[in-house]
């Protein structure tokens, strides 16, 4: 069902189908002659024809809109392939469409094999666990249109005028849109309302999550009325948000230093010992192997945070890496 946010604003909800998610929210900005949109969805028959039908709800032509994409997660993209039109520009971060080229390339999946080794994960095989757009290089080299946008770019939709603000934590390069006049924040999944964005380390470079506490701390001065997340309603609570975001990310680090005190351990052996809400089990054992893929890159994540602030040390056992109390 299409809402309208404010004047020429829409959320569209787009399906999700098998997803605990349940639907990721387009946005349409209705413009003169040229429209908006922010995050189509996934590359699905449902997802294209909620756009389809949401779109001509509001007399929006997708060929005659342009995209902006928060980041490249697959729930998020993929379905601006069938919407484009001759002209059509996409915004997005270059390290975004730099994830794209490495998904495509195959460098992400060889990258996700050395994660299982050096995180201690069980011998498990991978191409049964990773959806194949993950496992299988593509041969075929898109040339998307890309336009590359950066922190404080702005763009202009009829009426109205966004920022970009570069966020990245949840993704390299995820980038939200604030319009100071009307207070509007699309978050993408930097900001959630009941859920908390994931922020996995699935490569040993970078450090996501100071990144994203990085830029927590940066958007929380903004004049901000509504909050247009990636998934789920709404809101309005921002600093609140923002407050309790941090909180949680406090208290996994906490959790973790505890796990740590009787010793030296891998990165799957903390995953495994602490409690996850997003493990969709009884036990951590009866978990889905994917589910615990993701968890070991959160629990990286946050022993990476932890390292950088001084609390833990590593050293490397064979091939995998072990963290310590410092
Ligand atoms: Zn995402």
């Amino acid at each position: 069902m299409v809402e309208e946010i404010a004047h020429d604003v829409y959320r569209i909800p787009v399906p999700l189908p098998d997803s605990i998610l349940g639907s990721v929210n387009a946005y349409a900005i209705k413009g003169r002659g040229r429209h908006l949109i922010v995050d189509p969805g996934m590359d699905l028959d449902p997802c294209l024809q909620a756009m389809d039908e949401g779109l001509r709800r509001i007399g929006v032509d997708a060929a005659k809109s342009d995209f902006f994409i928060t980041h490249s997660h697959p729930d998020h993209f993929p379905l601006v392939a069938r919407l484009i039109g001759e002209g059509s520009v996409i915004y997005i971060d270059r390290r975004e469409a730099e994830v794209l080229e490495r998904l495509r390339s195959g460098a992400m999946f060889a990258n996700l094999r050395e994660f299982a080794r050096f995180t201690g994960f069980p011998d498990t095989d991978l191409t049964e666990i990773l959806p194949p757009e993950v496992t299988r290089r593509s041969p075929v080299e898109r040339v998307w249109p890309f336009r590359f946008v950066k922190d404080a770019d702005q763009l202009t939709v009829g009426d109205h005028r966004f920022r970009c603000v570069s966020t990245p934590g949840h993704s390299l390069g995820h980038t939200c849109l604030h319009e100071p006049s009307s207070r509007l924040f699309f978050a993408g999944d930097h900001l959630l309302s009941d859920i908390t964005p994931g922020i996995q380390a699935r490569r040993d470079m970078g450090n996501p999550l100071v990144d994203y506490l990085e830029a927590l701390d940066r958007i929380y001065p903004l004049d901000v009325r509504v909050v247009l997340p990636g998934h789920r309603d709404p809101f309005t609570r921002f600093r609140e948000r923002i407050d309790e975001l941090k909180e949680h990310h406090r208290e996994r680090a906490a959790e973790i230093m505890s796990e740590l005190k009787d010793g030296g351990k891998g990165i799957y052996e903390v995953a495994s010992r602490i409690t996850w809400s997003v493990v969709d089990a009884d036990s951590w054992d009866s978990a889905p192997d994917l589910q615990k893929l993701m968890a070991t890159g959160e629990t990286f994540a946050h022993l990476k945070y932890l390292e950088a602030s001084g609390a833990v040390r590593r050293e490397m056992r064979d091939d995998r890496i072990i963290f310590s109390l410092a």
